[in-house]
């Protein structure tokens, strides 16, 4: 090894040692006839001190090296003078002299400092993804990444499962999103599909008798990349025989708590075991099937009270079955700045449109609020507390638990409208009042999800999770009279408001397998095209089973407190699914295409991607 030690590991009880380090120089202050400069590698920073006296020959080294040029340094550990500690160091009560410093290698001045936080546009941080992956922080994500994955490998082998690798290079296995095609050389015109999933993949090794199967499992879908999504990412999936929903859930539970214990010991689990929510109840109270559960702000239904009351709307809308609900944002009327004071009436009102314009954005059609006063004997504020008898309000307030200097925040409309709006306003006050502490992991299920849902575009059925999701076993008979009502065997696992993982029971018999297609509007015809291997492995002795798959990505993003999946990618994609530091996806060099057969109907330009 070039080195002898890395630059986190020295401390006082190093003093007197001859030691070789190597690294990249983090900054360097030339303070005339002493040069410093802090060294850095993986572990840490150390600094090094060349004296134009004592160490003639490196300090005139020293003289030349810039920023983010990778020394060798050769030197003495020594305890710092007294009152030149620096505390924020790890190994700030020591520095090397050095006796000897060589260049390794020299750098440009780098485009983006490695030494001070990411605060570029990230589309620079891109295009310099391995200057940008050189910074402490991002090392940290990186490494917490690979701890998650070691510990989940090394737990699951402990419970027996078996890593198998399943092909990239594939035909459709359907999630729900558009597949990415790989054209065939060897077979003129067809293309193979890379995996959205390992799904029946995993199922069939079920039916090959694997039993316990895992697998860190690199997944394809071509979509929208909207806010937490990349073209491609990284899932735990896992698939268990002669299992029910109850074990499932209880090995992944483990495994979870064992993780958190092991990745974040710092971070408080909310509830221990983790609570378990319906799907209804959770978009009733919450507007989501992945609420975050480090706050309340529940929806709470009032269509009792204000059909009662003199608003018009309401009134119709209650007439209608439709739903009035309320979120109370507590103490939302207080001024940031000054707590004991409430927000001036033009702030205020200011506040209320910018939740306006936000709920706009899934469809409401306005905002009803009233602002309770700080004292007693204020006003309530807002346009619709005129509508209401005092006694309305009281008994209002009471239901809703509502306190001095509170803001209600009333919507009214259809319940999928009313959903998007309970969501969107909840995160949006959450993160105005700082409600959801970055030390807590609030985990919990949601289960008891509908099998399907109505498309109402295609006049079908979709599968809520995919097709191969077992009906709950008492709504069986609900395919062939009520589908809308029946109820899967999915589960999902949620954090912080992130779906982590989810999963289900599966269908083992080629029967009721069959019985999905054509609610899901796939002719058998179709069907046996595209998933006849599996209709036919399942005529030949098929155990019960389920599992499930974790986003890798949303764990390590969450064990790493980082704010998105990107940070603990190192290599990740933007919105439009290009590398800029590669310049990916890009035109293919001639003659590709006609070894492939295929014919391009686009242009070349060149395109700026930001
Ligand atoms: N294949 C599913 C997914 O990717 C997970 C599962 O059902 O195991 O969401």
């Amino acid at each position: 090894m070039l080195k002898s030690h890395t630059c986190g590991e020295l401390r006082k009880e190093h003093a007197g040692q001859q030691v070789t380090l190597a690294g990249w120089v983090n900054r360097r202050r030339d303070q005339g006839g002493l040069i410093f400069i802090d060294l850095r590698d993986r572990w840490g920073l150390i600094q090094i001190v060349a004296d134009a006296e004592n160490t003639p020959d490196s300090h005139a080294v020293a003289n030349n090296v810039r920023s983010e040029f990778v020394l060798q340094i050769k030197g003495t550990v020594r305890i710092r003078p007294e009152g030149t500690e620096n505390a924020e160091l790890e190994t700030g009560e020591v520095d090397i002299v050095a006796e000897e410093i060589t260049i390794l290698n020299a750098s440009k001045t780098p485009p983006i400092y490695i030494n001070q936080d990411g605060n570029e546009k990230e589309v620079e941080r891109m295009r310099y993804r391995y200057l940008d992956l050189r910074r402490p922080a991002m090392q940290h994500n990186i490494i917490t990444r690979h701890r998650t994955i070691k510990f989940i490998r090394d737990y699951l082998d402990e419970q027996s499962f078996v890593e198998i690798e399943t092909p990239i290079l594939f035909k459709t296995t359907p999630e729900g999103a558009r597949d990415f095609l790989v054209p065939s050389r060897l077979q003129p015109g067809k293309f193979y599909a890379l995996p959205q999933s390992p799904q029946q993949l995993k199922q069939l090794l079920m039916v090959a008798g694997y039993e316990k199967y895992f697998q860190i499992a690199r997944c394809f879908r071509d979509e929208d990349l909207r806010g937490e999504r990349q073209p491609e990412f990284t899932q735990l999936d896992m698939e268990m025989s002669f299992v029910d929903r109850e074990d499932v859930m209880t090995i992944n539970e483990g495994l979870a708590l064992a993780l958190c214990e092991e990745i974040a010991p710092e971070k408080q689990l909310l509830s221990k075991p983790f609570p378990r929510l319906k799907y209804q109840d959770a978009m009733e109270k919450y507007g989501s099937d992945k609420p975050d559960l480090r706050y309340e702000l529940e929806a709470i239904d009032v269509t009792e009270i204000a059909g009662k009351s003199g608003f018009v709307v309401f009134n119709k809308n209650v007439e209608a079955g439709k739903a009035v609900k309320v979120i109370r944002a507590p103490g939302l009327i207080r001024n940031p700045d000054d707590q004991s004071k409430p927000l001036s009436n033009e702030k205020l009102k200011k506040l209320m449109r910018s939740l306006e314009d936000l709920i706009k954005t899934v469809g409401a059609k306005g905002l009803a609020w009233m602002a309770l006063p700080l004292e007693e004997e204020g006003e309530v504020k807002g346009p619709i507390g005129k509508f209401f008898t005092v006694d309305q309000k009281i008994a209002l307030f009471e239901q809703i638990g509502a306190e001095p200097g509170d803001v209600l925040l009333f919507t009214s409309d259809e319940p999928e409208i009313v959903y998007a709006v309970v969501d969107k306003l909840r995160r949006h006050i959450a993160d105005l009042l700082n409600l959801a502490d970055p030390n807590v992991l609030a985990f919990a299920w949601i289960i008891d999800f509908p099998q399907f849902h109505w498309d109402e575009e295609n006049q079908r059925w979709d599968p809520s999770q995919h097709m191969f999701t077992a009906p709950l076993p008492e709504d069986l008979e609900l395919l062939d009279t009520d589908p809308g009502k029946a109820r899967g065997s999915q589960y999902d696992m949620i954090c912080n408001g992130y779906e982590v993982g989810g999963g289900s029971i599966r269908i083992h018999d080629r029967e009721l397998q069959e019985k999905i297609f054509p609610l899901i509007g796939q002719t058998m015809e179709h069907a046996k095209e595209q998933f006849g291997h599996i209709l036919e492995a399942f005529e030949y002795g098929v155990p019960p089973h389920g599992g499930m798959a974790w986003g890798i990505d949303r764990i390590a993003m969450l064990f790493a407190g980082a704010p998105n999946i990107r940070e603990v990618i190192a290599f990740p994609k933007t919105q439009t699914g290009s590398d800029v530091m590669a310049n990916a996806p890009s035109f293919p060099e001639p003659g590709q295409l006609e070894d492939l057969f295929i014919a391009s109907t686009v242009e070349e330009e060149d395109e700026d991607d930001e």
